[in-house]
C-alpha cells in the first residue's frame, strides 16, 4: 500500500531536526520512503490532505501494566505500600484472564489516541494482552510478571518455566511487532535464587528482562541490611544488568552516584515515570543525572491506576517542567531533547529498530496533530507546542510500519465501544468481589 501525506510540517527529529513545512511524505508499505517529495513514479494508492497538520515519529511507552486500567480512579490518594497491599494487590484477587484482554484493550484504544503505537507492558496473562497488540497493529514488549515466591502466590498460578512457554509463542511474532523478555517484579520482591534462574533463562533464550528497581528509601534500606548493597549494585552482581540482557529498570527513584555510573556503564535502560512518583509522593529520579552520565532513559507512563491515563505527551510535558524548576534552570532538557525521550529512546528501549526518525528507509510509525486549534497559534515552534501545548484529542492520525491504527479520528484497528463498555462492566465486577490481599509489600 503506497500512503502519500501532502501539504504537511514535518518535525524530522533527524541529526540537523529539521523542520519542513508544507512538505510531502511518501510510504509505501511498512517503510518510508520520501520526505519533502515523493520518490519519482510514486503511485499513490492513498492520499492524505496534510493540511494544518503536522507530522512526528510515533511515541513508545517504556513501562506500563496496560491492564491496570481496570483499576483507574479505585485507589486514590494512597501512600505507595497501602495503594500495594490494601487496594492494587488485593483487587488482583478477583481479576480473571479475560479482564486482562479487556484491559488490554482498552489501554490500547487510548494509547493510540495518545499518539503511542509501542508499549513495554508487564503483567499477568500476558498471552491476553499479545492478543490485543497483535490485532491492534501496535508493537510491545510484553513481560509476564513474576514474584517468585511459588505458584501458589502467583497470578494464574504460573511458573517462569510458563512464561518461557510465553515467550516461545510470542517472541517475535505479529511481522516482528511483539516482542518478549522476562518480568521478575523487583530486588525487593524476588530472592536471589530466583532471580538469578531469571538470569540464567533469558541468556538460555535469548530474552532480556524488565523489572522495578528502587522505588523507595526504605527499599534501599533493606537492600543495605540484606546484602550490604543497594538494589541496583546487588542486581548488578546478581547478572541482572548484563548489557547482553537489554535490561528495562524501571523507576531508580533512590540511587547515588555509583548507582548512576553502573546503569550506564551496563547500558540499562531506565524507564522514567515522573507522573506516577508525583502522584504517589515517591519523590522524583534525577533524571538529570541520568543523562549527563550518559544512562538510556526512556519515558513511560506506569499503570493507569497510579497515572491515572496512559498519555505520553503529559509525561514528556512533566518531566521536562519537574527538571527546570528542581534545576532553577529553564535551559534544562530542552523540548527537543523531551521529544526524542518519547520517540527514538522509547523505541530503543523496547528493542525497536529503524524508527524515531522521519527518513527514507525508516518504518513508517507517525502521529498527525491538528494544528488548526487555538492552542497552537501563531505556530512559531511546532515542537515547544507539541511538548508545552498539545492535548492528545489535536492527535487525528496514527501509522505503524505503515498501518492506519487511527484515521481522521476514529480507531480503524479496534472496537472501541465494545471495548468501553466491556472493560467498564469488568471492572465493577471484579471491585465488586470479595477481596483478599494476595501478597504483602513492606517498604
Ligand atoms: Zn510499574
Amino acid at each position: 500500500m503506497n500512503i502519500l501525506i501532502q501539504n504537511v510540517d514535518i518535525i524530522t527529529l533527524d541529526d540537523e531536526n529539521r523542520i519542513l513545512r508544507h512538505a510531502e511524505l511518501a510510504v509505501a508499505d511498512e517503510t518510508i520512503v520520501g520526505v519533502g517529495q515523493p520518490p519519482s513514479c510514486f503511485a499513490p494508492d492513498e492520499v492524505i490532505d496534510g493540511y494544518d497538520h503536522v507530522v512526528l515519529p510515533a511515541f513508545y511507552n517504556a513501562h506500563t501494566h496496560a491492564p491496570m486500567t481496570l483499576e483507574r480512579g479505585w485507589a486514590e490518594d494512597l501512600p505507595f505500600d497501602r495503594w500495594l497491599n490494601e487496594k492494587i494487590w488485593a483487587a488482583e484477587s478477583a481479576l480473571t484472564e479475560e479482564d486482562v484482554y479487556w484491559g488490554a484493550a482498552l489501554a490500547a484504544c487510548e494509547m493510540i489516541r495518545a499518539g503511542v503505537v509501542g508499549f513495554a507492558d508487564h503483567y499477568f496473562w500476558m498471552d491476553q494482552v499479545a492478543q490485543v497488540v497483535s490485532a491492534a497493529g501496535m508493537k510491545a514488549l510484553l513481560a509476564w510478571c513474576l514474584f517468585g515466591l511459588g505458584a501458589d502466590q502467583e497470578i494464574g498460578g504460573v511458573t517462569l518455566e510458563r512464561t518461557l512457554e510465553f515467550a516461545q509463542r510470542w517472541h517475535n511474532t505479529a511481522n516482528g511487532r511483539l516482542r518478549v523478555t522476562l518480568g521478575p517484579h523487583s530486588p525487593y520482591m524476588c530472592s536471589d535464587d530466583f532471580l538469578r534462574r531469571v538470569v540464567e533463562s533469558a541468556h538460555q533464550h535469548g530474552l532480556g528482562i524488565h523489572l522495578h528497581v528502587a522505588e523507595s528509601t526504605d527499599q534501599v534500606k533493606r537492600s543495605l541490611e540484606a546484602h550490604s548493597q543497594t538494589p541496583v549494585a546487588h542486581l548488578a552482581e546478581l547478572g541482572v544488568f548484563d548489557a547482553r540482557l537489554s535490561t528495562i529498570a524501571a523507576h531508580c527513584i533512590v540511587v547515588n552516584a555509583d548507582d548512576v555510573a553502573v546503569l550506564a556503564e551496563k547500558q540499562v535502560k531506565v524507564a522514567h515515570c515522573p507522573k506516577t512518583y508525583l502522584k504517589l509522593a515517591m519523590g522524583m529520579a534525577p533524571l538529570q543525572k541520568f543523562l549527563d552520565a550518559g544512562v538510556e532513559v526512556a519515558l513511560g507512563t506506569d499503570g493507569p491506576a497510579s497515572n491515572n491515563d496512559l498519555n505520553l505527551l503529559e509525561v514528556m510535558r512533566l518531566a521536562g517542567l519537574y527538571q527546570k524548576n528542581d534545576q532553577l534552570r529553564s535551559e534544562a532538557l530542552p523540548h527537543t531533547d523531551l521529544l526524542r525521550l518519547a520517540t527514538q529512546a522509547g523505541a530503543r528501549a523496547l528493542g525497536f529498530d529503524r524508527v524515531g526518525v522521519i527518513a527514507p528507509g525508516q518504518r513508517a510509525d507517525l502521529i498527525l496533530f491538528n494544528t488548526d486549534r487555538p492552542h497552537w497559534m501563531p505556530r512559531h515552534d511546532l515542537e515547544a507546542s507539541i511538548v508545552y501545548a498539545a492535548h492528545p484529542s489535536d492527535i487525528t492520525h496514527v501509522m505503524c510500519d505503515g498501518r492506519w491504527l487511527l484515521r481522521d479520528g476514529v480507531l480503524i484497528t479496534l472496537d472501541e465501544e465494545r471495548i468501553r463498555h466491556e472493560a467498564e462492566q469488568r471492572a465493577f465486577r471484579m471491585v465488586g468481589t470479595p477481596l483478599r490481599q494476595v501478597r504483602t509489600y513492606r517498604g
